[in-house]
């Protein structure tokens, strides 16, 4: 059955050899294991369950989140000479039976399905009219409360399937699980541990970099100048940012486009369809645009603002260089941002626990702008891998020399320590800049030793430097929206005097502080 899989990969999508972890799922798939496979975005995941559907009798349903996707998924398909097609609420009554039909005369080999419908008679009556040999489910981590897009749609697809007369093979796809989101997937699916596939999360050619201080509009009209031509994704955090920037590009003759949930349908599709077809090379958007869009040309994805969290920047930036050629991935970080992100949690739906939980995460993403150490080694650690330094984000190639921050690291340790690691990041930096802040007074703080120590630093720069210690995990914030600032196990070395800590900065003359003196 294997030789047919290649003899297919070649055959129908003319590609020569398979890709990393896509033989080891469709063999799983082929054998009958209920599998877990996590791929980077791009790595290929529609062809680990289009060949084994292709190869077993009977029907692949294919559990996709994103109606709008659909239509263009089956088109590409029919483009390939696979037979497929969709069933969600975009079809009349009498269209929807007409495709039932045809499926159960096994006309098809695979039909697409929103999670919403998976639920419904026609699924039951389906399964019964024609055997379904495997139920792939895209997107999986939309099953997990933990992940960034929990849709309890999904989840009620796991109780849906065990009220089947038969069991077809499950293949659940997703490109952005941690390790909590896998073990759940694995849990709620009864997927055996052993069929769990991971590729990893490495993108080597895709190039990360955190730009921040600079002015945002001119490095992106830069960008687009030096870039002129490519094919890239703007993202920015809300629809009035969209417009705004939207209409900066086209104030330049910039050919681009936009695309948020408050316009209407038929105007985004327009705007994806000239995107996709490159007749604008540019596309401003929110995070409403992108998921399951394959096109394969993108060379950079620019986030404006900080998104939520790491998974769904990785999602994002992810959509840059799917056809493995070298693209950029960057941030223009602003600090003030973070605050947008930690309003929309504030005003979500969701309850105190899982708040707090989205909270740490957008703080997690923000680290991602002080950190130091190579970007992609950040992200892939935060999804529990681990990778070498890929010698191509910004932080690989900073070459400003590492400085020896060893003393004013101990400084801001022992404050904290002093102020009982019961405070947070802010009046941490008011105790060390000596603030005559009433809270500073209230607390009393201006009696500890470590009052005042850093005034020679302006405010911004403590603030930073204690971004930065948070991110290399000397310090670490507690959950919430208000984290008090605790000192690690790595940072207690520090304050011992067992370990040194560096730090690439510009070389700055400081005014003396008196206890430096
Ligand atoms: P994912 O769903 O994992 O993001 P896709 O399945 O959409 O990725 O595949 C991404 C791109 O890679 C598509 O353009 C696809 O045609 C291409 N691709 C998939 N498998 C291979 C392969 N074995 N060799 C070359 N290109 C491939």
């Amino acid at each position: 059955m294997l030789d047919k899989a290649r003899q297919l990969l070649q055959e129908i999508y003319g590609f020569d050899e398979f890709r990393s972890g896509q033989l080891e799922v469709i063999e799983n798939v082929l054998d009958g294991k209920d599998s877990l496979a996590i791929m980077p975005t791009g790595g290929g995941k529609s062809i680990c369950y289009q060949i084994p559907a292709l190869i077993f009798e009977g029907i692949t349903i294919v559990i996709s989140p994103l109606i709008s996707l659909m239509k263009d998924q089956v088109d590409a398909l029919t483009e390939l000479g696979i037979p497929a097609t969709f069933l969600n609420s975009t079809l009349s009554l009498q269209e929807m039976n007409e495709r039932l039909r045809s499926a159960s005369n096994g006309e098809y080999k695979l039909v697409y399905v929103a999670p919403e419908r998976f639920q419904t008679e026609e699924i039951f009556y389906l399964m019964q009219a024609i055997k379904v040999s495997v139920i792939a489910i895209d997107e999986a981590h939309c099953i997990s409360q933990w992940g960034h897009d929990f849709r309890p749609s999904y989840l009620s697809l796991c109780e849906t399937i065990q009220h089947f007369s038969y069991r077809p093979t499950i293949l659940a796809l997703t490109a952005t699980a941690t390790p909590v989101v896998s073990s759940d997937i694995l849990h709620l699916l009864n997927i055996e541990e052993e069929n769990y596939v991971n590729t990893g999360f490495v993108r080597d050619n895709l190039a990360f970099q955190v730009v921040k201080g600079q002015e945002r509009n001119r490095y992106l009209l830069d960008y687009l100048k030096i870039n002129e031509g490519q094919s890239g994704i703007i993202y920015a955090s809300t629809r009035k940012e969209v417009e705004r920037i939207f209409e900066l590009l086209q104030s330049k003759k910039i050919p681009a486009g936009k695309y948020h949930g408050g316009m209407k349908e038929t105007e985004r599709n327009e705007w994806q369809e000239k995107f996709l077809y490159d007749e604008i090379t540019v596309m401003v958007a929110t995070n409403a645009f992108g998921m399951g869009i394959d096109k394969s040309n993108v060379r950079f994805v620019i986030h404006y603002q900080i998104p939520k969290n790491i998974e769904a920047y990785y999602q994002e930036a992810g959509r840059a260089g799917r056809d493995g050629l070298p693209s950029d991935a960057i941030l223009l970080f602003s600090p003030q941002d973070v605050q947008i992100q930690y309003y929309f949690v504030e005003q979500s739906d969701m309850d105190d626990e899982h708040k707090k939980l989205e909270y740490t995460k957008v703080r997690e993403m923000a680290q991602y702008a002080s950190t130091q150490v190579c970007l992609q080694c950040y992200i892939v650690h935060y999804f529990g891998d681990e990778c070498k330094e890929c010698g191509q984000c910004s932080n690989c190639l900073d070459e400003r020399e590492a400085m020896d921050i060893t003393k004013d690291t101990q400084k801001v340790l022992s404050c904290v320590k002093r102020m009982g690691e019961t405070f947070g990041k802010s009046m941490v930096m008011k105790v060390l800049t000596g603030s005559k802040d009433q809270k500073v007074k209230h607390w009393k703080f201006e009696e500890l030793s470590t009052y005042g120590l850093m005034n020679a630093m302006p405010q911004k720069e403590v603030t930073q430097l204690i971004d930065y210690l948070t991110a290399e995990k000397y310090l670490t914030p507690t959950d919430g929206q208000y984290p008090l600032l605790k000192i690690t196990e790595k940072g207690a070395l520090v304050l011992k005097g067992k370990s040194s800590v560096t730090r690439k900065q510009a070389q700055k003359a400081h005014k003396v502080a008196i206890d430096d003196r």
